[in-house]
C-alpha cells in the first residue's frame, strides 16, 4: 500500500468514526416526535398533523388501539369532528405503557385548544381556550404606497391594517383617499403566550392624520358594549360609510395574491365612478331599502337604495347582483349587495356610484355625515378618564415603527400603566 493511498483510507476512517458519534447530535436538532422518558408509567408523543395524514394513520404510525379511535370520534363528534383535523396543527398524545391513550389535546386554531380525556373506561372531550397575557404595544407608521404595506408584512399586521379600516369606514375611504405621508399611531392590545408575541388584541386608540386632518377613536366599553368613539364621545359609527367599496372585502379578496387593486375614482358626473375590477364586492352604504335591482338603459344592472330623510344611493354597471337583493329587501349597512362589472354605457369596469337627496343628485363626497350619537352624559366622566389616559399614552410613550422588527417586544411597562391608572383588560 503506498503512502497515499494509507492517508486516504485513514480519512475515510476518520469521518466514519466522527459522523457516527456525531449522530446523536444531529439527532437532538431534528424535529422527531419526543419521547417523553418514563419519569411515570406515561409517555407522550408531541407532533404536528403531516401533510396527507388523518387520525387513522397517525394511529397506524404511533401503533395505536384503533378502538380507541372510534371511541375518540364519538366522544368528540358533537364538539369538534375529528375528521376536521388540519395540516400543520399541532397535537399531543398521552399514553401509557400499553399504548392505550390517557389524554389527547390538538391545536384547533390560535384561541382553541381541544382536548380528550380518558375517564374511566370512556372519554370526555371538551374545547378550551388558550389563555393569553395581554400587553400594551405602542405601534406607529406612515403611508407610502397602501394602507396594507404600511402596517408590515406579516398576517398579523394585515389583520391590523383591516382592524384600523373598519374603525375608521366611515371617515376615510382607504382605497381612495390615502396620501402618501399620512400617518398613524396606534395603542393596541398584544396576546402573549409564555412571554412569545402570538396576536393582536383590540385596538384601544388610533389616531390617523390623513390628507393633513386628524382623526381620533378610542374604544370604551358602558353597559356591557364596547365601541369606538371620537375625543368628544360620539360614535364612529355614521349614517353612511365613506365608501360603496368596502377596504377590508377588497383586501381579503386580494390578499391572497398580496396585490392590492389600485382603485381610481373619477366624477364625470352627477356621481364618482370607482374604477376596480370585475367582481369586485359592493356594499350598501347604509341602513335602507332595495328600491330597484335590475337592468336600466346606461346603468346597466343597478341597485337603488332607499334610506332614512328621502336619500338614496345608486349602484350601476354591475356584473351581477347578489341574489336575494330585490326591489322591498331590507338592507344594512355594510351588506353586500352586487358585484363591480361594465354594464350598460360603460367603457371598462368600474362601479358607478351616485347619492341623492329626495330627487336631486348631491356629491357624496361632500355629504355632511352627521355626527354619530354621543355617549350618556352619564358615561362622559369615564369616557374622559379614559381619553386622558390614551392621549398621555401618545404623548409619552414610544410608537415603534412598523419596520422595526422588535416593535412587539416593546410594551408598555405596568408601572407606566399603573401611573396612567390603565388596568389590563382581559
Ligand atoms: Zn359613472
Amino acid at each position: 500500500m503506498d503512502k497515499n493511498k494509507f492517508l486516504l483510507l485513514v480519512i475515510l476512517i476518520f469521518l466514519i468514526v466522527s459522523f457516527s458519534l456525531y449522530q446523536p447530535l444531529i439527532n437532538i436538532f431534528k424535529e422527531e416526535p419526543v419521547l417523553v422518558p418514563e419519569i411515570t408509567s406515561l409517555k407522550s408523543i408531541n407532533n404536528t398533523i403531516e401533510e396527507g395524514e388523518t387520525l387513522f394513520s397517525i394511529f397506524t404510525k404511533y401503533g395505536l388501539h384503533m378502538e380507541e379511535l372510534f371511541e375518540m370520534k364519538s366522544a368528540t363528534a358533537s364538539i369538534h369532528p375529528l375528521r376536521e383535523i388540519q395540516v400543520g396543527k399541532p397535537y399531543t398524545f398521552i399514553l401509557d405503557k400499553q399504548n392505550y391513550i390517557n389524554s389527547f389535546t390538538y391545536r384547533i386554531d390560535d384561541d382553541t385548544i381541544l382536548k380528550i380525556e380518558r375517564v374511566d373506561d370512556y372519554f370526555l372531550a371538551h374545547k378550551c381556550n388558550i389563555p393569553y397575557e395581554t400587553r400594551i404595544l405602542t405601534i406607529g407608521g406612515f403611508i407610502q404606497d397602501s394602507l396594507v404595506s404600511a402596517f408590515g408584512t406579516e398576517r398579523e399586521d394585515y389583520l391590523l391594517a383591516l382592524q384600523a379600516a373598519d374603525i375608521l369606514a366611515w371617515d376615510i375611504d382607504f382605497n381612495t383617499d390615502l396620501r402618501t405621508g399620512d400617518t398613524f399611531r396606534i395603542i393596541v392590545e398584544g396576546l402573549y403566550s409564555d412571554g412569545v408575541f402570538k396576536k393582536y388584541g383590540r385596538i384601544l386608540s388610533i389616531e390617523f392624520v390623513n390628507n393633513n386632518q386628524t382623526y381620533n377613536a378610542y374604544l370604551f366599553e358602558h353597559n356591557g358594549k364596547t365601541d369606538y368613539y371620537n375625543a368628544e364621545g360620539q360614535s364612529l359609527r355614521k349614517a353612511f360609510l365613506k365608501a360603496p367599496l368596502s377596504f377590508r372585502r377588497i383586501s381579503s379578496c386580494f390578499s391572497k395574491s398580496r396585490l392590492h387593486p389600485i382603485l381610481k375614482i373619477r366624477r364625470p358626473h352627477h356621481g364618482i365612478d370607482y374604477a376596480a375590477a370585475t367582481g369586485t364586492p359592493v356594499s350598501a352604504v347604509a341602513d335602507g331599502k332595495v328600491f330597484f335591482a335590475g337592468y336600466k338603459g346606461d346603468y346597466g344592472k343597478l341597485i337603488i337604495l332607499k334610506h332614512h330623510n328621502s336619500f338614496s344611493t345608486y349602484y350601476g354597471h354591475l356584473s351581477r347582483i347578489k341574489s336575494g337583493i330585490r326591489k322591498g329587501k331590507k338592507v344594512q349597512q355594510g351588506d353586500l349587495i352586487g358585484y363591480v362589472g361594465a354594464t350598460g354605457l360603460a367603457t371598462g369596469p368600474h362601479l358607478h356610484y351616485e347619492m341623492r337627496k329626495s330627487k336631486t343628485p348631491i356629491n357624496p363626497l361632500r355629504v355632511k355625515n352627521v355626527a354619530g350619537k354621543p355617549l350618556p352624559p352619564a358615561q362622559m366622566a369615564d369616557f374622559k378618564r379614559l381619553t386622558a389616559s390614551m392621549n398621555k399614552i401618545f404623548t409619552v410613550a414610544v410608537f415603534y415603527d412598523t419596520n422595526d422588527i422588535e416593535r412587539k417586544n416593546h410594551y408598555l411597562q405596568p408601572t407606566l400603566l399603573s401611573a396612567l391608572s390603565i388596568s389590563k383588560t382581559q
